[in-house]
């Protein structure tokens, strides 16, 4: 970085080297998009690293939650937290369909699987949990609530690449989970995204919508639109993708680091994580109050720290776009949250510098 500002992320990026070689052969080919060589082998390459079986990468998180509605066919009220980014809302609302928003458990800031089925109407078409900050949904209780009363479960699995469930991908759950390929995601192509998905139909289907809604003979038999993720893009994931396990490792680092040097500070709390199965992708701390985190959030942007208030406010207070419902507790940890600075390039000294201001208010 040209200052020494230091921002809540930067993005993981391979040498730039490594990145014009594999750019070489799309200049070769001049083939630039419309299910590329490059798309079709980082969609091979993330299904065999994240043993997954069917993985359809597509242009953005958004588009992704948008297709995997589509696909699934859903019209109606979508069970959804308020905990989350916007874009969870606002692809609902994309698709013609109504959020209704569950609060959340005060401790795992996932939807509380307990406040489900209170909401549930005979409008209820789906569930889309979040897995908030890589850290897993109660699987389990919102697979067996879906079952029960015949939903679709959709996750917004945007910062679920690299986290697992009982040794398996989380990404395998629900009927899609759509993940996020961003900037400021685990793994990037700059833009874009992904509906996973153990279904091969659902899957065909998902390339289908991806691609104008043609089929193999270029008929259109689907209500499609597009999708499509470039050449130029999925080139940057596999260049990105080979060091994928060294970002995922770096992060637990200095996840348990952050940990260490902030236990003894009285009266900040910490997301209830699945050890072993999160993928520590964010470093979220929770204040006593609002007061107390604009107190420490002043701090850091005096020492050129800037960490983000992920996620404030709670979306369910959005209200020129959606109707108020209540959420107490999410409405409460929003106001109170603030994730510190955690990539690959973030220095020991750095994380050191960050908790003794914090620990000094
Ligand atoms: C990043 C993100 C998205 C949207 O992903 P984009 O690739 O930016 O469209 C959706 N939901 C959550 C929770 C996210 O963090």
């Amino acid at each position: 970085m040209s200052d020494n500002k230091i921002f809540v992320t930067q993005p993981s990026l391979a040498p730039l080297e490594e990145y014009v070689e594999i750019l070489k052969g799309v200049w070769e080919r001049g083939i630039l998009t419309h299910n590329g060589p490059l798309v079709q082998q980082l969609e091979k390459d993330l299904e065999s690293k994240l043993n997954l079986d069917y993985m359809t990468v597509v242009s953005n998180g958004t588009i992704a939650i948008q297709m995997a509605i589509k696909a699934l066919e859903l019209k109606g009220e979508i069970i959804t937290t308020p905990f989350t980014w916007v874009a969870t809302v606002s692809a609902i609302k994309w698709e013609d369909c109504t959020p209704v928003f569950c609060d959340i458990d005060p401790d795992t800031l996932n939807i509380d699987p307990a406040k489900i089925e209170a909401l549930i109407t005979d409008k209820t078409v789906a569930i889309m949990p979040v897995h908030v900050f890589g850290n897993p949904c109660d699987v389990e209780t919102i697979a067996a609530i879906a079952q029960k009363h015949n939903l679709k479960v959709i996750y917004d699995a945007a910062h679920a690449i690299g986290s697992s469930y009982e040794g398996r991908s989380l990404l395998n759950y629900g009927d899609i989970s759509a993940t996020s390929l961003h900037a400021t995601k685990l793994l990037n192509t700059a833009e874009g995204g992904g509906c996973i998905t153990t279904n091969a139909a659902l899957d065909a289907k998902l390339k289908r919508i991806r691609f104008f809604g043609h089929d193999e003979n270029k008929d259109v038999v689907e209500d499609g639109f597009n999708g499509k993720l470039t050449e130029v893009h999925a080139a940057l994931g596999l260049a990105n993708l080979k060091y994928y396990d060294e970002v995922l490792e770096d992060r637990k680092k200095k996840y348990q680091y952050y940990r260490e040097l902030l236990n003894c500070i009285e009266g900040v709390q910490f997301q209830d994580v699945k050890v072993g199965e999160t993928n520590y992708s964010y470093f979220p701390i929770i204040f006593e109050s609002e007061e107390q985190l604009l107190k420490v959030e002043k701090a850091l942007n005096t020492s050129d720290i800037f960490p983000r208030r992920y996620f404030y406010p709670s979306i369910n207070t959005y209200t020129k776009v959606v109707a108020y419902q209540a959420c107490p507790v999410s409405e409460d940890i929003s106001k109170r949250i603030l994730c510190l600075p955690l990539f690959l390039n973030l220095e020991k000294e750095e994380q050191e510098k960050i908790c003794k201001i914090i620990s000094s208010l």
